[in-house]
């Protein structure tokens, strides 16, 4: 649509905005606002029915600066080369800002996967493979699950991927199940690194977590293990949670005045998020308007669902004893909002680092694949919980000397790590 900009223009401003605060060489811009490699092909899937189908796919390697591209492939119907690039892009600063030594890629295919059989489904994931395979692997690139694929689906492609090159190589993608090359604790990752980080800059704004109480909106993945989290690690309380009701096509806010069992939630709970109205409210739970999370009167707010939740608009309704706003979803705060919060002084921790549990215990899972030696789920969110710590540590301290906001200071990080990289790997004049 003219005049609207797109998902990868947003990726592309951004960085622009923090190269011109750290006064990156022209050069250097020039190589990390654009993917280093970009991959558009056709798969040609023959249908149950007979038919042959051709859909087409991406792969974006923005980066391979700090090591192989890593990042998801989504399967959607909207799924656009550009969204591909700024995920990719977003993916080396998520990396880099946690130090893990991976950089940026995504992938897709534009499909619907809810109107594929089981057989259709493998034979495009089989069919994804049989397209990259000379451009992804251990040392090249290593996808993992997003939005539309999932375990089943990444031991698919780990399989065809091991047929083709004659190697049982089982660090080519990550996400796989348990049992199959997946690491322990991977289930549970995203929403603990969210916890881990909440806890840290409670440390910093001398907040007790046990008289804390949170707002989450969500019940999926994230936002069920944030949930848990808060209680179970911190101390503290969750006033509520939140879902889209694929049922009724709406979204519900579910609260309990001695706060939320997660797990009683979860345990009726869907597949896809949506929390039983029926059983929740005979267990005492009250059940309320989509929106009415973010007006909850909570010292901490977990957006945790999908992007743009907390606007120029929804911002007005947030209580006034908000003290730490920690985005577990990519992107739900709007740049009107952030200015909100920056005003106000509300604590941010910013998406990429909140969030950044799952690339991390990712990145264990190849670790673990390498040495094919496997850590318990212990050894390995004992690890993450250091990394994510060491990652809040770095963005604060950022923060701090440069005086900028939080969200600013996680890009500074990141984007000097990989300039540093590019320095020492002999990209840019001078000694290092
Ligand atoms: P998910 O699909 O498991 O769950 C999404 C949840 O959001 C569901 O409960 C759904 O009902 C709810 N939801 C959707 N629209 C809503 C609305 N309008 N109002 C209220 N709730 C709504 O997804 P997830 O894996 O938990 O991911 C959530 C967010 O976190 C996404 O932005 C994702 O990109 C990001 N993220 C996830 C991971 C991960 O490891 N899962 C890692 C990094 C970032």
């Amino acid at each position: 649509m003219a005049g609207q900009i797109n998902a990868f223009q947003i990726a592309q401003a951004q960085f622009d905005h923090v190269a011109e605060q750290l006064k990156l060489d022209a050069g250097v811009r020039e190589v990390l606002r654009w993917p280093t490699r970009e991959f558009t092909f056709r798969i040609p899937v023959r249908m149950d029915d007979g038919s042959l189908n051709v859909f087409t796919g991406f792969r974006v390697q923005h980066s391979d600066v700090r090591g192989p591209s890593k990042g998801g492939i989504r399967f959607a119907a909207d799924e656009t080369l550009d969204t591909v690039r700024a995920l990719a892009m977003w993916m080396t600063w998520k990396c880099a800002v946690v130090d893990i030594p991976l950089s940026g890629g995504k992938g897709g295919i534009v499909v619907d996967p809810s109107k594929l059989s089981v057989n259709e489904k493998e034979h495009l994931c089989r069919g994804w493979v049989q397209q990259m395979i000379r451009n992804i692997g251990p040392r090249q690139d290593i996808p993992a699950p997003d939005v539309g694929t999932n375990a089943q689906m990444m031991g698919w492609m780990m399989d065809e991927y091991s047929k083709l090159s004659g190697e049982f190589t089982p660090g080519a993608f990550t996400g796989k199940p348990v049992g199959s090359g997946g690491s322990q604790g991977r289930t549970e990752a995203t929403g603990f690194g969210v916890i881990y980080n909440i806890r840290e800059a409670m440390k910093r704004r001398n907040i007790d977590p046990k008289n804390s109480v949170a707002a989450i909106q969500g019940f999926g993945n994230v936002a069920q293990h944030a949930a848990m989290g808060f209680v179970e690690l911190l101390g503290g309380k969750v006033a509520c949670v939140s879902c889209w009701d694929r049922n009724d096509k709406k979204s519900y806010t579910y609260s309990h005045k001695d706060g939320v069992d997660a797990k009683f939630l979860l345990s009726i709970t869907d597949q896809y998020g949506t929390i039983d109205k029926a059983k929740a409210t005979a267990a005492g739970y009250a059940v309320e308007d989509g929106d009415a999370w973010i007006s909850k009167e909570v010292d901490v707010l977990i957006p945790a669902a999908i992007e743009n939740q907390i606007n120029a608009e929804s911002v007005k309704k947030i209580s006034s004893r908000l003290k730490i706003l920690a985005e577990g979803a990519n992107g739900p705060t709007t740049p009107e909002a952030d200015e909100y919060f920056k005003e106000k002084g509300i604590f941010l921790v910013p998406d990429f680092l909140c969030n950044a549990g799952g690339v991390t215990t990712s990145y264990f899972e190849g670790v673990q694949n390498d040495m094919n030696f496997y850590w318990s789920k212990q050894e390995v969110l004992g690890r993450l919980d250091e990394k994510i710590t060491d990652a809040f540590n770095a963005v604060y301290e950022m923060s701090e000397k440069k005086k900028v906001y939080m969200r600013d200071a996680a890009y500074m990080v990141a984007i000097q790590r990989v300039v540093d990289a590019m320095q020492m790997r002999g990209w840019l004049q001078g000694d290092w």
